[in-house]
């Protein structure tokens, strides 16, 4: 099938955005009538939703915006084209239904979401949206349903709180509705635009196994599928964090009149800590991370030893265990460094978001789908937060990456062809049909 809106897609679209969108590889055609799967109908929906916010700095297609609300329009016609029945719930998510064969069982649930960041591109979100909506509609036109209901949800609020998903989990509290999102809008107000209820947001949680399950395909947002020539990600999990504040004590005093020898110089203590994160992280084996993100030293004058600094430390594994256990090591590191250099260090926990795994059945599920349509495929944690997240409270939750030109997201330069995203799309509708006939 030839290309009908890509010209119009580079005329309409910013110059910032065209220039980094290369025209997609073909679609190979024989896969595309295979399963149902149609490339070109990819390729033409992702172009639609980019058009809505798109500017010279990149997508500002941000919840509750009219580009959002706009884009949400597009996709709820398309839902309603392929047979499915179109509600938004009390949390601002779209969500369309297609019925199962066996009304007594639970919906199956795929979907991701359409807001962006500000400045944002055309993919973290989109592309797991399309996907989600390409491989419902090849089921719905098929003729052979799903034993189970299936639904697609293009969640409420992603890129700013994960808003919808967390109100489904019952973790999104009515105080949050004051808080300022983008676009100088309330949380409140930018759930009414999209047809949500600031006043009932509570009720739009549900019981764990309202759902037989959930699975999101989604942008690497990291460099490894691509930089390994690899097709598909079978994600393990989504990563817990950790947060810390970390201050460094000594003894501020003149920097001209103190001897090098007598000094308690907060800063070089800093220095040595920071170091000695990045090096024990990388020795680890594993993927776990480790950042020292900002810094800074009191008094701060260039003629003033320092007599504090304040440090950020934040760590990240699948694993809670494996952070903690690095968590025990850069203390003690970061204790002996200090002793050594007559200063002190403390440790003071902020903020912690626990691990969301990937249900194991699920995996195994996504990987034999990706093998039997012959993709090459490999198994990572995902570094980045997703509504799977806060589905995985109420469900088992799978996740499948698809690869991410330079590993760039949050960024207009954002950039995963559409050949890669059907092959997405064609594990997602096979994991799927393997689902409902496997979980009950
Ligand atoms: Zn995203």
């Amino acid at each position: 099938m030839p290309h009908p809106t890509r010209r119009e897609f580079l005329a309409s679209t910013a110059p910032a955005a065209a220039a980094f969108c290369s025209v997609p590889r073909v679609v190979r055609a024989s896969r595309t009538l295979q399963d149902g799967v149609d490339g070109a109908r990819v390729a033409s929906r992702m172009e639609a939703i980019a058009r809505f916010g798109a500017t010279p700095e990149g997508a500002f297609r941000t919840a509750g915006s009219d580009a959002d609300l706009a884009a949400r329009g597009a996709f709820t016609g398309w839902l309603e084209d392929a047979g499915f029945e179109v509600r938004t719930d009390l949390a601002g998510n779209l969500i369309g239904r297609l019925a199962g064969t066996d009304p007594a069982l639970p919906p199956l649930l795929t979907g991701s979401h359409l807001d962006s960041v500000p400045a944002g591109g055309n993919f973290d979100g989109v592309a797991g949206s399309i996907a989600s909506l390409e491989a419902a509609a090849a089921i719905a036109a098929s003729g052979t349903p799903l034993r189970h209901p299936l639904e697609v949800a293009v969640f409420f609020n992603e890129e700013n709180g994960k808003t919808g998903s967390r109100a489904l989990a019952g973790e999104v509290t009515q105080d949050e509705m004051d808080l300022p999102v983008y676009g100088g809008l309330t949380l409140g107000q930018a759930l009414a635009r999209v047809g949500g209820s600031p006043e009932r947001v509570t009720e739009a949680a549900l019981e764990p196994g309202h759902y037989a399950g959930f699975l999101e395909l989604h942008i690497e947002q990291g460099p490894t599928l691509a930089t390994e020539g690899i097709e598909i990600g079978v994600v393990q999990g989504i990563v817990g964090i950790r947060r810390f504040r970390v201050r460094v004590s000594g003894f501020a005093n003149h920097a001209g009149t103190t001897a090098m020898g007598i000094r308690r110089d907060a800063l070089v203590t800093a220095g040595r800590f920071l170091v000695a994160v990045h090096e024990e992280t990388r020795a680890w084996p594993g993927r776990q991370v480790a950042t020292v993100g900002r810094i800074e030293a009191h008094p701060g004058a260039a003629n003033v030893i320092p007599g504090a600094v304040d440090l950020s430390l934040e760590i990240r594994d699948l694993e809670m265990e494996t952070i903690e256990a690095l968590y025990q090591r850069f203390r003690d590191l970061g204790r002996e460094l200090a002793r050594r250099n007559q200063t002190e260090i403390s440790f003071e926990p902020y903020y912690l978001s626990r691990a969301a795994p990937c249900d194991p059945g699920f995996m195994d599920t996504v990987e034999a789908a990706a093998e039997s349509l012959g993709f090459s495929n490999l198994r990572l944690p995902s570094g980045a937060g997703h509504d799977a997240q806060s589905i995985a409270v109420l469900a088992p939750v799978g996740m499948l990456f698809v690869p991410s030109r330079d590993g760039i997201s949050h960024s207009p330069r954002e950039f995963t062809s559409v050949s890669d995203i059907v092959n997405g799309t064609r594990v997602l509708l096979e994991s799927l049909r393997r689902l409902d006939g496997s979980i009950d």
